[in-house]
C-alpha cells in the first residue's frame, strides 16, 4: 500500500469509529429511543421539515433535513414536508418548488405528506376564538411602536396594554371585523394574555396574529390576518401528530410558549427538542444574507457554484451523499459552534474519490515537443479509469509529437526537492514512455518559456525502463493534435476571514467579500474521452482535482467548474518544500 493509500485508510477507519460513536451519543436519538422505549407516543415517530418559503435551502438547511427525514427512516417513523407560509409578503412559489425539487435532490421522500401552514389557517383562527372565549387572548390597539414600548427588556418587566382587560364579546367582535378586513395595516393585533412580568419576553402577551392586506401565493386574498410563528408552529405539529418537534437551539426560549399554547387548547403537544444550527468557516448561512450577496451581484446567482445553498453545491459538483455523510459526520450537539469547511470539502473528496472517474487535462499548457517521435505516428495507450474502482474499467488515449503538460511542471532552474520536468531531466508521461528534456525556448518578451523539446525512449511504453533506470515524476499530458479546449472556472472561499461576519463598526459582512473567489482558466486542454461529457459529470483530472460540467457549456465551449482540491495539492506540497514526495 502506498503512503497516501494507506493515509487514506486510516482516516476513514477513524471516520467510522467517530460517526459510530457520535450516532449512539446523539442527545435526540437518546430521547427518542426512550420514548420508544416507554411507549410515550404509542411506539410512534413522526418528524418534521418545516421550511419558510423566502428563499433556497442552504447547506444549514441539509443538516435538519438529514436529521429529520433520517430519523424518521432510522425508527421507521415519518417525515412530513411543511412550509412554514405564514409571511406573504416574503414567500413565493418559485421557493416552493426550489425547496421541494432539493429536498429530492439529496434523497429524501415525504411521501403524500407536503403541507402547508396555510391549508389550517380556518383551524388556528378557530382556536384562536377558543382562547378568547377562555379569556385567555384579546385584540389589542397598540401600535407596533407602541408594543415594544410596553414589552420591557430583560432587567424591566412589561406594562399591561389598555386593552388587555376586554369583555370575551368585544374581543369576539373586533377579531371577526379584524379578519373581515375592516382595520388598516398594523392598527391591531391578537394577543395571548399570559404574563407581562414574565422574565422569559416571549411569554408577555405575545402576538398571534397581526393584519397584513398582501395576497398569499396560496390563500390568495381570503385572508388579512395572518398568525405569527410562535401561534403557528406548534399548533401545526399538533394537527400533523408530530412526536418530536426538532428545530434550531434560537427557538429555545420559544419553548415555554409553544407549550403554552398546546397546553392552552388542551390538543396533542410533541415536543420540542432544540439543536445547535450549522455555523461553517468562510460562509454566511442566512437566506437573508445570501439573498444580498445575490440581489447585490457578488454572485451570479442563487445557484452560484460558490453559494453555499443546496443548488448552488449541486452546480459545484457536490453530490448528495457527500452531503448526508458530512450531516452525519458533524452529528447534532447543544453547543454552537462553528464546522470547519474543509470538512465539508473532505466528505465531498471521499465520495468522488470512489466513483469519479480519471482523465487527464492540462489546465495551463505549455507544448511539449517528441523530437523523435515520427510526426505523423500516433497511438492509442490504454488508461486506467478508476484505480478504487477497477470496475469501471479502461479507456484509450491518443499520443502523438506534440503534447501539452502542466507550464508548473517544468523549470529551467528546478529548486531542491523539484523532481519534475527540467533540461536534461527525465520522467514518466503517465500511460505513455520516458520522455528527457534536450531544450526548451524562451519568449524574448515575457522570458516565458513558450516550448520544451524533448526525446522517448521507446522501450519503456507503459511500464518502466528495461535497464532499470529510474524516474522520480510521472506528468500528466494530453495530445495537442487531439485536444479538447475548455474553459474551467476555479472557486475559492467567498469571504476572506473565517468568520465574515467579523467587520470593523459601521461596515456590514459584504466587506469581507472575496475580489478573487472566481477564476476562469481558457484554453485548458483536455483529453478527447471527455468531448461526450455531459452537464453534471464529475471527473477526477489526475495530479488536479475534482471538476464537473458546468450548465453554461454549449455546443463551441466545454465549462468545467473546479469542484475541489485533491488532497495534497502541489501548491500546499509546494509551500511546504515537499514537492513530488
Ligand atoms: P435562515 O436563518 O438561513 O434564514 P431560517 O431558520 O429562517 O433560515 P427556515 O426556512 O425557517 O429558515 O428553516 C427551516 C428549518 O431549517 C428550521 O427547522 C430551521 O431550524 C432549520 N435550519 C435553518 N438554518 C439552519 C442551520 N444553519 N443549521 C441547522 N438547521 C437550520
Ligand atoms: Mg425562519
Amino acid at each position: 500500500m502506498a503512503v497516501s493509500d494507506r493515509k487514506d485508510f486510516i482516516n476513514r477507519t477513524e471516520e467510522t469509529r467517530k460517526l459510530e460513536k457520535r450516532r449512539s451519543k446523539d442527545f435526540i436519538r437518546e430521547i427518542i429511543e426512550e420514548d420508544i422505549r416507554t411507549g410515550k407516543w404509542g411506539g410512534r415517530v413522526h418528524t418534521r421539515f418545516p421550511p419558510e418559503p423566502n428563499g433556497y435551502l442552504h447547506i444549514g438547511h441539509a443538516k435538519s433535513i438529514c436529521l429529520n427525514f433520517g430519523i424518521a427512516e432510522e425508527y421507521g417513523g415519518l417525515c412530513n414536508l411543511r412550509f412554514d407560509d405564514t409571511n406573504p409578503i416574503k414567500e413565493d412559489q418559485e421557493f416552493i418548488d426550489a425547496i421541494k425539487e432539493d429536498v429530492r435532490w439529496l434523497g429524501f421522500d415525504w411521501g403524500d405528506r407536503e403541507y402547508y401552514a396555510s391549508d389550517y389557517f380556518e383551524q388556528l383562527y378557530q382556536w384562536a376564538t377558543d382562547l378568547i372565549k377562555k379569556g385567555l387572548a384579546y385584540v389589542c390597539d397598540l401600535s407596533p411602536e407602541e408594543l415594544r414600548e410596553y414589552r420591557g427588556t430583560l432587567t424591566e418587566p412589561g406594562r399591561e396594554s389598555p386593552y388587555r382587560n376586554r369583555s370575551v364579546e368585544e374581543n369576539l367582535e373586533l377579531f371577526r371585523r379584524m379578519r373581515n378586513g375592516e382595520f388598516p395595516e398594523g392598527s391591531r393585533t391578537l394577543r395571548a394574555k399570559i404574563d407581562m412580568a414574565h422574565p422569559n419576553l416571549n411569554m408577555r402577551d405575545p402576538v398571534m396574529y397581526r393584519i397584513i392586506y398582501a395576497p398569499h401565493p396560496r390563500t390568495g386574498t381570503k385572508w388579512c390576518i395572518y398568525p405569527t410563528y410562535d401561534w403557528a408552529h406548534g399548533q401545526c405539529d399538533s394537527i400533523e401528530g408530530i412526536t418530536h418537534s426538532i428545530c434550531t437551539l434560537e427557538f429555545e426560549n420559544h419553548r415555554p410558549l409553544y407549550d403554552w399554547f398546546l397546553d392552552a387548547l388542551g390538543i396533542h403537544h410533541p415536543q420540542q427538542i432544540e439543536f445547535a444550527r450549522l455555523n461553517l468557516t468562510y460562509t454566511v448561512l442566512s437566506k437573508r444574507r445570501l439573498l444580498q450577496l445575490v440581489h447585490q451581484g457578488y454572485v451570479r446567482g442563487w445557484d452560484d457554484p460558490r453559494m453555499p445553498t443546496i443548488r448552488g453545491l449541486r452546480r459545484r459538483g457536490y453530490t448528495p451523499e457527500a452531503i448526508r455523510a458530512f450531516s452525519e459526520l458533524i452529528g447534532v450537539s447543544k453547543v454552537n459552534s462553528t464546522v470547519d469547511i474543509n470538512l465539508l470539502e473532505h466528505c465531498l473528496r471521499e465520495d468522488l474519490n470512489k466513483r469519479a472517474p480519471r482523465r487527464m487535462a492540462v489546465l495551463r499548457p505549455i507544448r511539449l515537443v517528441i523530437t523523435n517521435y515520427p510526426e505523423d505516428q500516433e497511438e492509442w495507450l490504454e488508461a486506467i479509469n478508476n484505480p478504487e474502482d477497477l470496475s469501471a474499467g479502461t479507456r484509450v488515449v491518443p499520443f502523438s509529437r506534440v503534447l501539452y503538460i502542466e507550464e508548473d511542471d517544468f523549470r529551467i532552474d528546478p529548486p531542491k526537492k523539484y523532481y519534475r520536468l527540467a533540461p536534461g531531466r527525465e520522467v514518466r508521461l503517465r500511460y505513455a514512455y520516458f520522455v528527457r528534456c534536450t531544450d526548451y525556448r524562451v519568449d524574448p518578451m515575457t522570458g516565458r518559456v513558450t516550448e520544451i523539446y524533448c526525446t522517448y525512449d521507446p522501450a519503456t511504453r507503459g511500464g518502466d525502463a528495461p535497464d532499470g533506470r529510474k524516474v522520480k515524476a510521472t506528468l500528466h499530458w494530453v495530445s495537442a493534435r487531439h485536444a479538447i479546449a475548455a474553459e474551467v472556472r476555479f472557486y475559492d472561499h467567498l469571504f476572506i476571514k473565517e468568520d465574515p461576519e467579523d467587520v470593523p463598526e459601521g461596515q456590514d459582512f459584504t466587506a469581507n467579500v472575496n475580489p478573487n473567489s472566481l477564476q476562469v482558466l481558457y484554453p485548458c486542454y483536455l483529453e478527447p474521452a471527455l468531448a461526450s461529457a455531459q452537464v453534471g459529470d464529475k471527473f477526477q483530472f489526475e495530479r488536479l482535482g475534482y471538476f464537473c460540467v458546468d450548465p453554461d457549456s454549449s455546443q463551441d465551449r466545454l465549462v468545467f467548474n473546479r469542484t475541489v482540491a485533491l488532497k495534497d495539492t502541489w501548491a500546499k506540497l509546494e509551500r511546504s518544500g515537499r514537492v513530488d514526495e
